[in-house]
């Protein structure tokens, strides 16, 4: 057995860069305690000049069919001026996906994550039935297509298996949804099953419990599968406070909040993570604090949607961990994401570096905290960071690239942190295998050619959805 170690010119460690350093893997992809001195029987060396080494990023929330709607709900004419009306068009891309297509995007969408420096998906998976409503022969068929994708491509995944149960407080069932409802029973069932039927290696397919929301799943019922989800140690996450309007009917509902409403029946808790948290108010982030749950914000997303902004100010002076995802894959890009956590604030409030020195950390330490070790909390995952125990998830990064070229140890970091453009990024490894090297991937031709047949078979014309 030979373990491999892997010799940047410049390492990433606590939250800056050290020449000369390495990070020694196991076989079984594992970071170990490098030793003071090298066997070379033993040990495989992978040099890597010219190139920096980071812990891979953790993408957190991600639903993977959207990246059909990239550039397709860019217009009030076709998509309306609201979140609301925008889920016309993604309906319309849901609606049309046989089980391949649920593949084959999906693969797009992980190797962009991959090129993005991205070494784990939670995939917060809603797609369930057949176009008629119906399950499949074997409910979980579309589950299983999204972590064979995942496996395809070679990213780490979480499946965050999602329970769907209604359209809302005293709303109609919603035609464009048929394909996400099941029962609760049924959801129980199924994702019992596909717990404990998963053939893939536990390291690299995990799951957990995503009930999509307070709207879409009601009180006893979320009673019922966050129960199940503890039962089984496994981490839950929902879509909490993204609109006013999902507030409103909580509170119509339920005479609160969502996340007082999740307070008050004891649902929050360190395996809790909120997805958004945008409408929240002080008394709200006591609570989310108090519970040690985490927040998953997705600025890209949030700002393409209209959704508003996240008080990461108040919100990490609380000591509320924040983690990021890409959600609707308008933009694949971690770093994009942790840049627009603070210009939002900055906007806004008219000052600079809003998020800098808060419980004595840099800005860019901060932020690429929340890309990277948030995310592994969020997910109940040993990776975010390159410490013995680790996964060994990491990407390089080229030091000549035009977009960080010119930099001292000091501020390399703030520098990748918000000048770092995509192309910079050279090799990706996941589980101690290289599944980008030097910006190559095995199956990137077919991947493009794939998802470019499901694009046209889905958009047909140039008609784009809409209300039918
Ligand atoms: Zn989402």
């Amino acid at each position: 057995m030979k373990n491999t170690l892997y010799k940047p010119e410049l390492l990433y460690s606590n939250g800056g860069f050290i020449a000369n350093g390495g990070v020694l893997v196991s076989e079984n992809g594992q970071i170990l305690e490098a030793p003071r001195k090298i066997d070379p029987s033993s040990t495989k060396i992978v040099d890597l000049p010219g190139k920096a080494l980071l812990p891979g990023f953790v993408n957190v929330h991600s639903h993977s069919f959207q990246r059909l709607i990239r550039g397709k709900s860019e217009s009030r004419v076709i998509s309306g001026k609201d979140f609301w009306s925008w889920r016309w068009t993604m309906y319309h891309a849901a609606s049309q996906l046989e089980p391949q297509d649920v593949y084959d995007v999906a693969r797009m969408v992980f190797f962009e994550m991959v090129l993005a420096g991205t070494t784990t998906v939670g995939e917060f998976h809603y797609l369930h039935n057949a176009p008629n409503g119906q399950p499949y022969d074997d409910p979980n068929l579309l589950s299983k297509q999204v972590i064979a994708a995942a496996q395809s491509v070679g990213i780490r995944i979480v499946l965050l298996r999602t329970a769907y149960l209604r359209s809302g407080y005293e709303l109609p069932s919603d035609p464009g949804q048929i394909r996400f409802f099941e029962s609760t029973s049924a959801f129980l069932e199924n994702m019992s099953a596909l717990v404990h039927n998963s053939s893939a290696p536990s390291s690299e397919v995990r799951f957990g419990v995503a009930p999509h929301s307070v709207r879409a799943v009601p009180l006893a019922d979320l009673k019922k599968i966050a129960a199940w989800s503890r039962e089984y140690k496994l981490p839950v996450h929902m879509h909490v406070a993204e609109q006013v309007a999902e507030n409103t009917a909580c509170l119509r509902e339920y005479g609160a909040t969502p996340v007082q409403l999740l307070s008050r029946e004891r649902l929050l808790g360190p395996d809790f993570t909120a997805v958004h948290a945008i409408h929240i108010s002080t008394d709200e982030i006591a609570m989310l604090a108090e519970a040690n749950a985490t927040i998953c914000s997705c600025p890209t997303t949030e700002r393409n949607l209209g959704d508003g902004i996240m008080a990461a100010d108040h919100v990490m002076a609380a000591g509320i961990s924040v983690a990021f995802g890409s959600d609707s894959q308008v933009q694949i890009d971690p770093l994009e994401d942790a840049r627009e956590l603070d210009y939002h604030l900055r906007l806004r409030q008219q000052e600079r570096a809003i998020l800098d020195q808060i419980a004595a950390q840099t800005l860019a330490s901060r932020l690429f905290d929340c890309a990277t070790v948030h995310g592994a909390r969020a997910l109940d995952l040993p990776s975010g960071g390159l410490t013995p125990g680790s996964f060994a998830d990491f990407f390089t990064v080229d030091l000549n690239d035009v977009s960080i070229a010119g930099h001292s140890a000091e501020d390399l970091l703030p520098i990748i942190v918000f000048a770092l453009n995509r192309s910079a990024i050279r090799d990706v490894v996941v589980n101690g295998r290289f599944i980008l090297r030097d910006k190559k991937h095995a199956l990137q031709e077919e991947i493009i050619s794939r998802y470019q047949e499901t694009h046209r078979k889905v958009w047909p014309n140039t008609r784009t959805g809409g209300p039918s």
